[in-house]
């Protein structure tokens, strides 16, 4: 297949390139690196079915040739990312959006949609199954986000039904893992960041909240497969071991053997008080997926990436 990723030199989109090339696909990364880094994909340069083009996916997309699917992974992803690119973060999830479908549309391709798990809000149902259709408060600072994200799915959703496009949608729940952008003020990079470097860990509010962490590489398995199923509706995809935030900074601080402790600050506003996935409908959709790699064993990996990028290593 060639196919398009928006969003190819970001954390996920970088991974979602080099699985698809090594299936021996062809890949077209673009990005216009607001959050993106051509770090991620330096590794790619010079590979004979890999290209990089340096686009805002917001503006019309002109593409030679023909296109098997569209991956729509365009999109700051981190709540202090929304803060400094709040219209960035409403354009591409819309603007972006209709102008990534309407290239998949003229090229007859499939469409994959990366949507989130911040369409439930700050959810009341729990854990949060696809039905749910979510507690988002549209003018909030995260409204930017989830309302685009959420108009992303409908805009999807109409593609399918009105132009009879072959559409997914996947609601990424937490995932962490090698090349996450150290400062973009994450809970996993922040505390991978103050734990090397001895400093105290920065829970929120009173670190009750709580969390599901997947690794890179079972969200990606889960990625193609639901590329590659026929599942039109959404599918989340996310580990279901959920843990609060204390617990998070606690395994953090015992992993890197870090002595300094933590030290609370005051919690964001609308920061969701739960998150898990169910994923039965993964399991069944995508021919038995489940998260495999544990946290101990995923972080591990995710901390000596940080240290080899900080000079640590
Ligand atoms: N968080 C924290 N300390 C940090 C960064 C984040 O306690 O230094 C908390 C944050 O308030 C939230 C959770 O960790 O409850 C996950 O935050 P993140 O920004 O990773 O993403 P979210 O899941 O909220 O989209």
């Amino acid at each position: 297949m060639r196919i398009l990723i928006t969003g190819g030199a970001g954390f996920i989109g970088s991974h979602l390139c080099d699985r698809l090339l090594a299936d021996g696909h062809t890949v077209i990364a673009m990005d216009n690196l607001i959050t993106g880094n051509t770090d991620n994909i330096a590794h790619l340069a010079g590979h004979p079915r890999f290209s990089f083009i340096l686009q805002d996916v917001t503006n019309y997309i002109y593409l030679e040739g023909a296109l098997d699917a569209v991956l729509h992974f365009a999109s700051p992803a981190s709540p202090v990312d929304y803060l400094s690119y709040p219209i960035q973060t409403l354009k591409v999830g819309a603007l972006g959006t209709h102008k990534a479908l309407g290239l998949a549309k003229a090229k007859n391709a499939r469409f994959l949609l990366a949507s989130t798990s911040e369409v439930y809000g700050d959810p009341l149902v729990h854990p949060q199954v696809e039905d749910y259709w979510g507690n988002v408060n549209p003018i909030g600072p995260r409204g930017v986000y989830d309302e685009a994200k959420r108009f992303a799915e409908a805009m999807t959703m109409a593609y399918q039904r009105y132009h009879s496009l072959e559409t997914r949608i996947v609601r990424i729940f937490n995932t962490y893992g090698p090349r996450m952008r150290i400062n973009d003020g994450r809970v996993v990079p922040n505390f991978i960041f103050q734990a090397l470097h001895g400093q105290p860990l920065t829970v929120y509010g009173d670190g009750g909240q709580t969390r599901s962490f997947c690794y890179v590489s079972d969200l990606v398995e889960g990625l193609v497969r639901l590329l590659h199923s026929e599942e039109p509706e959404p599918v989340n995809i996310g580990n279901p071991t959920e843990m609060t935030i204390l617990q998070f900074a606690e395994a953090i601080n015992r992993l890197t053997g870090n002595q300094a402790g933590i030290i609370h600050e005051p919690l964001p506003v609308d920061d969701p008080k739960q998150r898990r996935p169910d994923i039965s409908k993964a399991r069944r959709v995508l021919a038995g997926w489940s998260p495999a790699v544990p946290l101990e064993q995923g972080l591990a990996a995710t901390v000596a990436d940080f240290s080899k990028r900080l000079g640590l290593a």
